[in-house]
């Protein structure tokens, strides 16, 4: 765990967790409620068969992230302690990246995404569409609006070490990687985007891209990381990227003793990524000079993300607070506390 003495490494790397509410299904269940939130960074969990006094349990079962989210957080009050920080960072010529981490059903999309199906606008949007927006609020500032500046989206999906194009009916893409280890995800799509509501159209069209086709689509949906990207560009060079992951649900990683084949691949596939991903992002913290981002697609097409001097990542974790969501709950914690 993070001491509170530790200096926050400049932000380079932020770690945080959300807890979403019990869902009205959990609630008909009566599900019991295995997660507190007492400040704003740190979070328990505790095992209510026990009756818990819960300072019992502080040494093992407490947890400290930068930012701890409870459930009455919003998707724009998350997106204010996370994402919003990296948005400047892409104007001084820098890469910054997001991950939502967590299991099947904690939240990870619609913390990213939002739901545009229908409900009120501003209660529906999630992190892609508030960074875009302050993106263009920045563009319009006296200090970038003469600095002959675009913007740029791509939508991609990674499943089972394969990239696919979200916003190009989901054409599958090669990944090349020249002499000077510089990565390229060929004929990938970018899309020029003018104003806030251009993105919303854009991440409409690349959601039900995601989904499309598929009887189980969440099933499918759980097995791919979705990679949103912003780019900046300076007279047609690339300046600043935001890549904003909402990463395959990590229960997925277990699924490699599956008697089903394809199952078993995808299961290891995911539990590659995910701990490369871990390394990457440790190896940016702690400046090291060698980054695995061989070991995984993901790692391998975020590749630039995670060298050079200005680059900044922030990890959300996901968790449910259901009893029965306990022990994904726990690899969540964990893994998001080795993150740092
Ligand atoms: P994941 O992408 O991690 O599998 P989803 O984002 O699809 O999970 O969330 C699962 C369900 O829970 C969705 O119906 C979603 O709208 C709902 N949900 C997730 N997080 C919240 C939250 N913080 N508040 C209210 N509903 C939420
Ligand atoms: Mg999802």
């Amino acid at each position: 765990p993070i001491s509170i003495t530790d200096p926050i490494e400049e932000h380079r790397i932020c770690v945080c967790v959300r807890k979403r509410p019990l869902n009205k299904q959990e609630l008909l269940k009566k599900e019991c409620d295995v997660i507190t939130v007492p400040s704003k960074c740190v979070l328990l969990v505790h095992e209510p068969k026990q009756k818990v006094d819960l300072t019992k349990y502080l040494d093992t079962q407490a947890f400290r992230f930068d930012f701890s989210f409870d459930e009455s957080s919003s998707n724009e009050m998350v997106y204010r302690f996370t994402a919003r920080p990296l948005v400047e960072t892409i104007f001084e010529g820098g890469k910054a990246t997001c991950f939502a981490y967590g299991q099947t059903g904690s939240g990870k999309t619609h913390t990213m995404g939002g739901d545009f199906s229908g409900k009120a606008q501003n209660a529906s949007k999630g992190i892609y569409a508030f960074a875009s927006q302050d993106v263009f609020l920045l563009l319009n500032q006296p200090r970038y609006r003469n600095q002959n500046l675009q913007v740029y989206v791509t939508f991609f999906e990674i499943y089972n070490g394969k990239v696919f194009d979200l916003l190009n009916k989901k054409a599958k893409l090669r990944v090349l990687e020249d002499g000077k280890q510089q990565v390229q995800v060929v004929g990938l799509q970018e899309r020029q985007v003018t104003c806030a509501e251009d993105v919303i159209r854009m991440i409409e069209m690349g959601s039900a891209c995601r989904t499309s086709g598929q009887t189980f689509a969440n099933a499918s949906s759980s097995r791919s990381h979705a990679c949103f990207q912003i780019l900046l560009r300076q007279r047609g060079k690339l300046l600043g990227k935001f890549s904003l992951v909402d990463l395959a649900g990590n229960e997925r990683g277990a699924d490699t003793s599956s008697a089903d084949r394809q199952t078993r691949m995808e299961g290891a596939e995911i539990n590659k990524s995910l701990l490369a991903l871990k390394e990457c992002i440790r190896a940016l913290g702690q400046n090291k000079s060698h980054t695995p981002f061989r070991e995984s697609k993901l790692t391998q097409v975020l590749r630039d993300s995670f060298i050079g001097t200005n680059s900044r990542t922030c990890m959300i974790a996901m968790i449910s607070p259901g009893m029965s969501s306990c022990e994904y709950t726990l690899n969540t914690l964990r893994y998001a506390d080795r993150v740092k």
